[in-house]
Order: C-alpha cells, then sequence, then structure tokens
C-alpha cells in the first residue's frame, strides 16, 4: 500500500486536509481507544504483526477509558484483575483493584511493550467512510486543539467501550428539576465535593453504588441508598489464596498469573453453569453468604434477594463485605422501593416514604453509545450498524475491514479483548497471505433462513442499558457463526479454529 494519496474529503461544509496542503497519512490499521481493549489490541498487533503501520486515536488526553474518567470515591474493579488483566502481564495485586492500581498496570503494559509511540490522544474520530474503490478507511475527526484531522487506513479495530465518557443515564423522575439540593453522577465526580455531616441518597443497586457507599459512608451524616430492585453481590475477602500459596515460592511471576487465571476461570466456569442448571440453589448459596454479614433479622428477602436468577446480570464482588459492614454501623440505610417525585430537599417514594436529602447521587448506570458515535458510511452512503448482523460479535454484514471489540458481561471483558485480537491477527495474516484487501461479513445462502434477533437475548442477559438501547445494537442470528455469545468457556475453543473460508467473509 503506498503511503502518499492525496486525498481531500469535501462533504459541503468542510474540505479536510484541505487547509494543510499535505498528503494524508495511510496507516495499515487504526485502532480507536486507548483503553484497556485498545491497549491489548494494540499488543497484539505490534507483537504479531510488526511489519503494520499502525496508531491508536484516543479521544482523551491520556490512557485508560472507564479507568480514567471515573474518580467516584472507591472506584474499583468488580471482577478479579487475573482474569480482567492482560494474558500477557501478569497482575500481582489483591483481585479487586482501584482505578488507581489498574491505571498503573496499564502505564507499565505500555512502557514495557513500547505501544507509547502509537498512541496518539486528543484524537476523536468522527467519520470514518469506506472507499470502495481504493479498499480503505477514509477517517475525519477533531483534534483536542479544534483542528480538524484526516487519515486513511486499510483496517479500522474498534475498542470505543460501550457507553458514553461524558455523560451518565439519568431517568427523567417527576419534579427532579424542582430539587435544590446538589446532584451528582457518578462518572462526573466533581473535585470538590465535600458531604460532611450531609444526609446523602444514593439512587441505583448496581456495582457502582455498592462500592461508592462504603467509601462514603464515614464522612456524610447519614447515606441511604434508594433501589428498584436488588442485586446480587458477593463479598469475601480480597485475596485469592492459590496466589498467596503460589507467590513465596519464588517462581516467574507469569507461571503464577498463568495458573491463578486457569483456576479462577475454572472456578468462574463451574460457577457460571450451576447458575443456569440449579438457578434456585446458587441464588440461596449466594444470599446466605449474607446473613452472617448483616444485622440479626434483616430484611434480607426485600433489600438483597433480586427478582431474577443469577448472572443474567453482573454480580459484583464486595471486598470484605464492606458494604455490609456499613448497614451493620448504622451508617447506611437501604431503601427498596420507587420513586414517585422529587420535592425541593427530598425524595418521596411510591411506598409512601419521605427521604430527606442534601446530596443525590444517581448511580443509575450507563447511556449506551454504538461504535463511539462515529458516523460510519460506505462511498458516501451512511450505514446504520443496528440493521446488520453481527459476524461472531465482531464483525458486522456489508461493513468491510471493521471490527469491534465488545466483551463478556458475565466474563471479564479482557478475555473476549484478547481473543478478538488472537482472530483479528489470523485474519489479517490470512488477508496478507493470500494477497487480498478485505473481508466483509455476509450472510450465506444457508443462513437465509436464519432466525434474527436481538444483540443479546434478554432472557440471558439484561442489565438496564442493554434493555433501553438494544435497538441500536447490531442484530444477532441463531448460528455460532452470528452470534455474540455471552459464554467465554465455548468462545475460547470456537474463536481459534473458526474457519475464514466458511463463506462467512467476502474477500476481495
Ligand atoms: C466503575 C467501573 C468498573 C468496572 N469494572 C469492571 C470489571 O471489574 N470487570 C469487567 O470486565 N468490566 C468492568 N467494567 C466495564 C469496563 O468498562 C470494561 O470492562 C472495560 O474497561 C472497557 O474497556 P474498553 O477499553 O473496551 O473501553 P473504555 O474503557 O470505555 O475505553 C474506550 C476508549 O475509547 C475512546 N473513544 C471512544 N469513542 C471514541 C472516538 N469516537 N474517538 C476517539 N476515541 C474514542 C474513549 O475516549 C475511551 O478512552 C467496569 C466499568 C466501570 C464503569
Amino acid at each position: 500500500m503506498d503511503d502518499d494519496s492525496k486525498f481531500t474529503w469535501d462533504d459541503g461544509d468542510l474540505v479536510f486536509n484541505a487547509y494543510t496542503e499535505q498528503p494524508v497519512e495511510h496507516l495499515d490499521v487504526v485502532i480507536l481507544g486507548a483503553g484497556i481493549s485498545g491497549i491489548d489490541a494494540a499488543y497484539h498487533l505490534k507483537t504479531r504483526r510488526p511489519q503494520d503501520r499502525f496508531a491508536v486515536l484516543e479521544a482523551l488526553s491520556d490512557f485508560g477509558g472507564t479507568w480514567r474518567i471515573h474518580t467516584y470515591p472507591g472506584v474499583r474493579s468488580d471482577s478479579d484483575l487475573y482474569t480482567f488483566g492482560f494474558g500477557w502481564k501478569p497482575w500481582t495485586g489483591v483481585p479487586i483493584a482501584t482505578a488507581g492500581e489498574i491505571l498503573d498496570y496499564l502505564g507499565e503494559a505500555i512502557e514495557e511493550q513500547g505501544l507509547g509511540g502509537h498512541l496518539r490522544f486528543n484524537h476523536h474520530l468522527e467519520r470514518a467512510d469506506w472507499s470502495t474503490t481504493e479498499q480503505r478507511w477514509h477517517l475525519a475527526g477533531t483534534r483536542g486543539d479544534g483542528e480538524p484531522f484526516a487519515m486513511t487506513c486499510g483496517f479500522l479495530w474498534m475498542c470505543q467501550g460501550y457507553y458514553h465518557l461524558d455523560h451518565g443515564y439519568t431517568p427523567d423522575w417527576e419534579g427532579f428539576n424542582h430539587y435544590q439540593g446538589q446532584v451528582i453522577h457518578p462518572q462526573r465526580w466533581p473535585e470538590d465535593v465535600d458531604l460532611s455531616g450531609k444526609q446523602v441518597v444514593v439512587i441505583g443497586s448496581g456495582a457502582t453504588a455498592a462500592t461508592l457507599v462504603p467509601a462514603i459512608a464515614e464522612e456524610a451524616g447519614h447515606v441511604t441508598v434508594l433501589q428498584r430492585s436488588p442485586t446480587y453481590f458477593w463479598p469475601g475477602p480480597n485475596l485469592n489464596e492459590l496466589a498467596e500459596m503460589l507467590r513465596p515460592l519464588d517462581l516467574d511471576p507469569a507461571l503464577v498469573h498463568d495458573i491463578v487465571r486457569k483456576k479462577v476461570l475454572y472456578d468462574q466456569q463451574m460457577v457460571t453453569e450451576l447458575c443456569f442448571s440449579e438457578p434456585e440453589f446458587a441464588k440461596q448459596a449466594l444470599l446466605e453468604m449474607l446473613t452472617p454479614l448483616l444485622p440479626e433479622g434483616y430484611d434480607i428477602a426485600t433489600h438483597f434477594t433480586p427478582r431474577y436468577d443469577p448472572w443474567r446480570q453482573r454480580i459484583a464482588r464486595i471486598p470484605d463485605g464492606d458494604l455490609f459492614q456499613g448497614i451493620c454501623r448504622g451508617l447506611v440505610t437501604m431503601v427498596t422501593d420507587e420513586i414517585d417525585h422529587f420535592t425541593e430537599g427530598s425524595i418521596v417514594t411510591k411506598g409512601g416514604q419521605e427521604l430527606t436529602c442534601d446530596v443525590v447521587i444517581t448511580a443509575t448506570g450507563f447511556d449506551l453509545c454504538v461504535l463511539g458515535d462515529v458516523a460510519f458510511s460506505i462511498d458516501g452512503e451512511p450505514i446504520d450498524v443496528s440493521q446488520s448482523v453481527t459476524y461472531r460479535g465482531l464483525m458486522f454484514t456489508g461493513i468491510p475491514n471493521m471490527a469491534w471489540v465488545f466483551g463478556y458481561f458475565r466474563a471479564s471483558w479482557t478475555l473476549r479483548a484478547d481473543l478478538v485480537s488472537e482472530f483479528l491477527i489470523r485474519l489479517l495474516d490470512h488477508l496478507e497471505a493470500q494477497g487480498l484487501h478485505s473481508a466483509t461479513p455476509a450472510l450465506r445462502e444457508a443462513d437465509a433462513e436464519m432466525a434474527v434477533g436481538p444483540w443479546v437475548d434478554p432472557a440471558d442477559f439484561n442489565p438496564g442499558y442493554l434493555q433501553r438501547s438494544m435497538a441500536l445494537m447490531p442484530k444477532s442470528g441463531d448460528k455460532p457463526e452470528w452470534r455474540h455469545s455471552q459464554d467465554y468457556w465455548t468462545e475460547a475453543q470456537l474463536f481459534p479454529s473458526a474457519d475464514l473460508d466458511d463463506g462467512c467473509l467476502q474477500y476481495r
């Protein structure tokens, strides 16, 4: 591929690159996003395809994505770092890590693997247009200084995450705009929050609420957690017994990481299978873990018994049961009820309770963002990705040379990032070996009658942010080739052996 193609793009308003009169840079691969997935992709590309010229475009001014923008008190992972961390860089800390520890780990990974030179911060990608004649993507966006940029690439590897980083989801409650107290969404935690002595209501029941509440309980006057319905929690000490046992033996940290990771995966597989084969048993086992951590006679049925079977939404780890300590010490009260309306200084529930509050923290979740809000087109014709069917949960029918990383909900996100990376390296090798330029997923004749449905079956996994916005997501078929499976253990078998010439990918 040549480096010096001159390209300008006139859409009526803007002529990208024309003002610089510079030739547009061409790269073999562009990775979008320098979060944990983008760093994983960059590692695989650099080590496995050193011949490729690539860059990681990132809108923020630094790496880390999720772990950079979430700064609320206590922010931490809710799954273990042996599996959330990379397979190729040992995790040597405790299983549940703070955002700061994760950023340090990612920073070390960038340094050790020499990825820094590939990262381009303050580059917000806005448009991607595939040129069929040129067999490449034309990319355009805006830099942090407000100047436009343009470039082309052969393959677009989307590691853009799954939600808008600049705002969270806040429901439209009656009277909310009349409320006079302070409102904070954990996704945008202000630097100067002073909760001392204040009556705080945290709205939400998920991992964010469970993480935040213990971290503010000491400082606040009182914290009330107002949840519509409960979530499953998994309390336990923040240590991994096998790792603790192996570490003093002076083994290679990579070996310890590998063994502990495999054991964690094995245990998680057992738990996941149990949740589906014997949901009632799994449910009782999870609830029984809470009894000794809560005051005697505590109403677990109301406040900690979800309405769904285990693993239909994420189960959050609660290291050392810190959430429950706050309840035992009277610092935290759980209220399970629906919001009826807000007044100037309180929340009134449908059950008739009035919760006076100086501060409301809306731990109400994410606002789903599909493909980083990039406007995709092919030869100038806009693409609606929600009308496409996914190829193995990573590419899309009708869209050439573009893949995204969408991780697991039930297992660590990064496990899938690794599988996707391996697959794409194989695909890029295949294209190169055959002298081909592009791969485009397309349903085969044999798929014509295939049932096509939502991205994820709501009976299988149903968190609020997906249910609210499922219509924006690509569709899934009922064959393994056309699905995003939530099962890491199945995909770990399927991906490496997936036949690249089974007709699902059309090559040029
Ligand atoms: C508080 C919290 C805790 C979590 N804990 C866990 C956990 O323990 N285990 C787990 O599996 N998952 C967890 N998750 C989910 C988590 O978001 C993912 O697992 C993972 O961090 C996603 O990484 P990512 O790199 O794919 O996306 P992100 O971290 O969202 O990064 C995407 C990056 O892409 C950039 N980007 C997006 N669009 C554009 C664009 N158009 N132009 C340029 N750049 C763009 C963004 O700026 C961002 O930096 C947690 C989420 C939160 C919020």
